[in-house]
């Protein structure tokens, strides 16, 4: 730590500063102070402990301030005990009172931060403030709020879960209490029906003071950029199939080059001309304006014929499908299905598809039925739903590695709390050797001598086909193992219960969010003296991952509460991290007979690549935000003017004044005014909403092929904010045009406006989905890096 503090100064921050605070206010708490008290002292006190003001007619309003934390915490401590039976460490208190100051808290796993984050929760609510504790998933969210539900009905503070089993009406309920747990994603979906509503009593979500983030990382850098998608049923066009039959017909070093990191395809000079030549096109290269006609706008009918930016960005994405994208490794195909894996957790992402045109590029590509996408309605990205909150902290594991982005992105520092009983994990220098060949080698070698001594071993691998070949290596080598990957996830709950018998190997791909713990002796922890003889869990990483975050998740299994574990990585130099960091860079280390390079310089060599990946990622999450944030802004924009619309007569007025004989004759027969008020209401938001869905496709069309075109005088985000402005500007004008169209042809009686028969009618059914927007993450890339990469 001691090497960071000059930093911290500079940030204005003291972490040791801080962590004295903390300590200083759990002292002050008192193990003790309220064990006699009666229940009612006891939320008393509470209560108390947080600013409170009088106002006028004698209500008490809190106004978000904490008083007397020593007394708060003492308070929640005791009422924990009582409560859910959980008495909470000293440490877990001083996490608690890092949440309340805002900060995102490093817990290891298994210390206890669901309830850290609970009493955290109760501090939020005590002070009048609606907190959502925002989980991974929704099993997570009930099984959060039945745990500490106790403890919040003790203090009279209401709470509640929302899962996928909810109606309307419950989730509606629910969001009106004072914590609630959620998923993330299931939030996020609520958000976007929310932005579609066309009666204010239709809206589900209340607003929410503070979010409190449980596995703050992964959701808030790992996935920060998953768009969430609300789609409509109307099918939007599907790529050609003969895109995908000439891509399959291109030869890599004529017509494309695949850049040496694998990150990147690019289309030749003859690529390009192939392509023309047998689709009959003139060029492949138009600019924006001359694809969308002269407002810019993509046709919203898509229409048979497609533009030529059109087809360049199909053949682009036919290339990076039949090229960089490889099953095993970014996806795997199960019942007749592409079923994408979620690069960080190692697991099949459910919810997620890529972007419409890669996804059923892949499918293309491995000849399976095309699945067409939706028509987009709205879209949010996970960075954007955090940033809608006026309070965020959060919890991990591993948050100190994701400091920067956390401080660039949502301007939340890190505070590390100890573990309650020190940790006595070893953890070994890595061991690098030349070849990938004599890295596996030496790691099926360790494997087996340590089984033989009685160890339980737990060997992380990059990627579905890595754990696939170690696996296969051992079992040659007589080392029966578990494997836990995206194919076999279900597997998962039983094959960790059992990690850590004696002798027993799992070999696992990333482990970030596999819930439950790896227990020394098994699930009964029968055999646990035997395995704590043996020196507790080993954990073998084959390759370091691609920050370091993913490398101490791994490690972070062994050593859990005290427990003895150790740690090494095999790293060899043809490693893709160390490929992709260490580009550029020179080495020069004579390895010895086995491959092995056991110099400092080569160490730290390796250290170096992954900082330089770090980088890389930080620099695309950066760029991709900056696409990001403008489709926030103008979002924002919109929403401000469907309030408007939602919560006054605006349509009424603006429709009735420019059409005054239609408003004439609709009052003349009698039509209430709060069913004229709604028909105008309706049709200016079926409007508005439209128009925002074709901006969105538009915006989408740009992006895609904007960094494709040769633009000598602007930077690609330049080029986007410049043609996305301007198409935003015409959309509520253009809205607002059509509006009035509709309003004079449409009938309106009794029974309000009938939109069916002018052929405007709303998506029969929505659906909502994740974009996984990041599909090469998982070997040191993406599509959206090698747009980064053109920046340069
Ligand atoms: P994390 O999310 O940090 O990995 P959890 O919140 O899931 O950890 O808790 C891990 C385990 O520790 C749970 O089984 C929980 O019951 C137990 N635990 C948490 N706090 C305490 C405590 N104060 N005393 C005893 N057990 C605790």
């Amino acid at each position: 730590m001691a090497a960071f503090d000059w930093f911290w100064r500079a940030m204005g921050s003291s972490p040791t500063k801080n962590q004295k605070q903390s300590r200083a206010i759990v002292a002050g708490a008192g193990a003790e102070r309220y064990r006699d008290a009666e229940d009612a002292e006891l939320r008393a006190a509470a209560a108390e402990a947080v600013d409170q003001r009088e106002i006028v007619d004698g209500e008490v309003e809190r106004d978000g301030g904490i008083a007397d934390a020593p007394q708060l915490l003492a308070a929640l401590r005791e009422i924990a005990r009582r409560s859910i039976d959980l008495d909470p460490f000293d440490v877990q208190l001083q996490g608690t009172v890092r949440l309340l100051a805002g900060d995102v808290i490093e817990m290891a796993t298994g210390e206890g931060k669901t309830l850290s984050g609970a009493m955290a929760a109760a501090g939020f609510a005590l002070q009048g403030k609606r907190v959502h504790i925002v989980t991974v998933n929704s099993y997570l969210a009930r099984r959060d709020d039945a745990w500490m539900g106790p403890m919040f009905d003790f203090l009279g503070l209401s709470h509640g879960a929302i899962h996928e089993d909810l109606t309307p009406e419950q989730r509606r309920d629910v969001y009106r209490r004072d914590i609630i747990f959620g998923a993330i994603n299931e939030i996020g979906f609520d958000v976007l029906r929310d932005h579609l509503i066309i009666r204010r009593e239709d809206e589900v979500r209340s607003p929410a003071d503070v979010a409190i983030i449980d596995e703050a990382d992964s959701v808030m850098v790992d996935e920060a950029l998953v768009p969430l998608v609300l789609a409509g049923s109307e099918p939007g066009p599907a790529p050609m199939s003969r895109i995908t039959a000439l891509v399959k017909s291109m030869t890599e070093g004529v017509h494309f080059t695949v850049s040496p990191d694998h990150r990147s395809v690019f289309l030749t000079d003859d690529g390009a001309h192939f392509v023309e030549r047998h689709l009959g096109l003139d060029s492949l290269y138009g600019t924006a304006e001359e694809q969308g006609g002269s407002t810019g706008k993509r046709k919203a009918d898509g229409g048979e014929q497609q533009p030529a930016g059109q087809v360049l960005v199909q053949v682009n994405v036919a290339l990076h499908a039949e090229h960089l994208l490889q099953r095993d490794v970014h996806y795997i195909v199960r019942e007749g299905k592409v079923a994408l894996i979620d690069s960080s957790r190692g697991r099949v992402a459910d919810l997620q598809r890529w972007p419409d045109g890669l996804q059923a590029a892949v499918e293309a590509k491995e000849g399976l039925q095309v699945t067409e996408g939706g028509r987009i309605l709205d879209q949010i990205t996970i960075q954007a739903l955090v940033g809608m909150y006026p309070e965020v902290c959060g919890m991990t594991g591993t948050a100190l590695a994701a400091g920067d982005q956390l401080r660039q992105f949502y301007n939340l520092y890190v505070s590390v709390i100890e573990p309650n009983v020190p940790t006595q994990r070893e953890d070994e220098p890595d061991r690098v050797y030349a070849t990938g060949e004599e890295r596996d080698r030496a790691v099926i070698e360790h494997i087996v001598e340590v089984q033989a001594s009685g160890q339980p071993v737990l060997v992380g691998t990059q990627d579905v086909a890595e754990s696939e070949r170690i696996a296969d290596d051992l079992t040659q080598a007589g080392v029966e193992c578990a494997v836990l990957n995206a194919k076999n996830h279900e597997a998962e709950a039983r094959v960790i219960a059992e990690a850590g018998r004696p002798g027993r190997v799992t070999v696992s791909t990333q482990m970030a969010g596999r819930g439950t713990d790896i227990k020394l002796g098994g699930a009964d922890e029968s055999e646990r003296q035997d395995v704590l003889d043996h020196g507790g869990l080993r954990v073998v990483g084959v390759g370091r991952f691609r920050s370091q975050r993913l490398d101490n998740q791994l490690r972070g299994r062994a050593g859990r509460q005290g427990d003895p574990g150790s740690s090494v990585f095999f790293v060899s130099l043809e490693d893709d991290m160390v490929a992709v960091g260490g580009a550029g860079s020179e080495l020069r280390a004579q390895p010895e007979e086995d491959g092995l390079m056991p110099h400092k310089r080569v160490l730290q060599f390796v250290d170096h690549c992954q900082r330089v990946t770090e980088g890389q990622m930080l620099d695309i999450h950066a760029t991709t935000w900056k696409y990001n944030k403008l489709i926030t802004d103008q979002r924002a924009i919109i929403n401000e003017r469907r309030r408007v619309l939602l919560d006054t007569d605006a349509a009424w007025q603006d429709l009735s004044y420019h059409d005054v004989d239609k408003a004439k004759e609709l009052e003349g027969d009698g039509v209430p005014k709060n069913v004229l008020e709604q028909a105008a209401r309706e049709i200016m938001l079926y409007h508005l909403d439209q128009h925002w869905s074709d901006h969105l496709a538009y915006l989408d069309d740009i992006r895609e092929s904007i960094h494709l075109r040769a633009i000598a005088r602007e930077s690609p985000v330049d080029e986007f904010h410049r043609l996305s402005i301007a198409a935003f500007g015409e959309l509520a004008e253009a809205a607002v045009r059509d509006a009035r169209e509709t309003f004079t042809a449409a009938t309106i009686d009794h029974g309000g406006a009938h939109l069916d028969g002018l052929g405007l009618k709303k998506p029969s059914a929505t659906w909502t989905y994740m974009v996984n927007d990041n599909p090469l993450a998982g070997s040191g890339g993406s599509v959206v890096g090698s747009i980064a990469q053109m920046f340069r």
